[in-house]
């Protein structure tokens, strides 16, 4: 009898990056029109005098979101979020959204109508258009899939592999506060399921939770460099954590890079959760992910431009390959930057 090969490969062997590098790597694309494929925030697709950009983004119940502490509507704001917040990061404009569900019959048509009041007022803020999607059943949850669709002047686009070495690394805003709030909302619900009459306390964190349930995109960001005819050498949003974004910055340049511990940016209220939660702040900033502000790196000759943006802060800078990728700390050690980032396939290790 024919023997079967019955060794299968965890998917945990290769990590989500490995495992779409080992899928997608015989894959070459055929089309001129194909400036950018896989590898980046958003693919890249000439169409003439401006680009398209193209980005998908998968959210799963009880992966990326939780019902027991998601309002609907909140999660519907925050799925279109994440999608064009991958079309800002390549310095463009988003101007249509697919969106597609997949929903089991716990879900009523009211229950819907929440999701979509919040797919809404993301497309009214951010002036983008649905277009359209797919619906289905699904036998357990509720998956959403959006893809955002983006343009841009060809010259305008800003991928992850521009940085160079003496480029400064700056970020649009404070970090680690996204993951904080998730801490506080889960505290809460394993508390609720050991005593369901408790009330949740929330603490009064607004800002903490804000930030895990309401994110913003930083459209405003790539409005005024725009406006000030500044383009970054390169770009990425967080979603996974500063660390393991700047990652792919320096892998996709081919650079190293320093991060000034001291410089930062981390909001007062999310230092002092933090600690509460005895965890070290800045691990919290380095690797909490889900802060959807913008990573980017230019030359030093705009650095008086950038010492204008509101809100934006200079965190260190683009070294050698060979340099590594380190963090400076304020007791003035030099250590090389570890990146968690987040394992999907491993739920016990998730973040959301
Ligand atoms: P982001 O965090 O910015 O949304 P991801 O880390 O999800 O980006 O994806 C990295 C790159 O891999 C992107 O170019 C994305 O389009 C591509 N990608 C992810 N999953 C798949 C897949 N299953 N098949 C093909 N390409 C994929
Ligand atoms: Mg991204």
């Amino acid at each position: 009898m024919e023997e079967f090969n019955t060794k299968f490969t965890d998917v945990n062997t290769l990590g989500e990056f490995g495992l779409i590098d080992h899928l997608t790597k015989d894959f070459i694309p055929q089309h001129k029109s194909t400036v950018k494929g896989i590898g980046d925030d958003a693919a890249v697709i000439d169409c003439g005098d401006s680009c398209v950009l193209v980005s998908t983004d998968l959210l799963v119940e009880g992966i990326h979101f939780d019902l027991m502490y998601t309002p609907l509507k909140h999660l519907g704001y925050k799925s279109v979020i994440v999608n064009l917040s991958d079309i800002y990061a390549m310095n463009a404009q988003a101007e249509q959204i697919t969106v597609s569900i997949a929903l089991s019959s716990k879900f009523s048509v009211e229950a819907l109508e929440e999701l979509y009041k919040g797919i809404h007022e993301a497309c009214r803020i951010y002036n983008v258009d649905l277009v359209g999607g797919d619906t289905t059943s699904s036998p357990k949850g509720l998956t959403i899939s959006i893809t955002a669709i983006g343009k841009a002047k060809k010259d305008k686009v800003v991928y992850r592999s521009g940085a160079k070495k003496g480029d400064i690394v700056c970020i649009s805003g404070d970090l680690g506060a996204a993951y904080l709030g998730l801490q506080i909302l889960e505290r809460e619900k394993q508390l609720y399921l050991n005593n369901p009459g408790i009330q949740p306390d929330l603490e009064n964190q607004k800002y903490l939770l804000e930030r895990q349930l309401k994110p913003e995109a930083r459209k405003d960001i790539i409005d005024y460099f725009l406006k000030s005819e500044l383009k970054p050498s390169a770009m990425i949003d967080i979603s996974d954590g500063l660390a393991s974004d700047l990652m792919h910055i320096c892998k996709e340049s081919n650079v190293g890079a320093y991060l000034e511990e001291g410089k930062i940016p981390i909001k007062q209220e999310a230092q002092l959760m933090a600690i509460k939660f005895q965890l070290d702040p800045v691990t919290t900033a380095l690797n909490g992910g889900e802060d959807y502000e913008l990573l980017f790196t230019v030359d030093e000759k705009d650095l008086e431009k950038i010492r204008l943006m509101p809100s934006v802060y200079i965190i260190g800078e683009i070294t050698d390959r060979k340099d590594g990728i380190t963090l400076h700390t304020t007791g003035g050690n030099i250590h090389p930057l570890k990146a968690q980032g987040w394992n999907h396939f491993n739920p016990a290790e998730e973040n959301n």
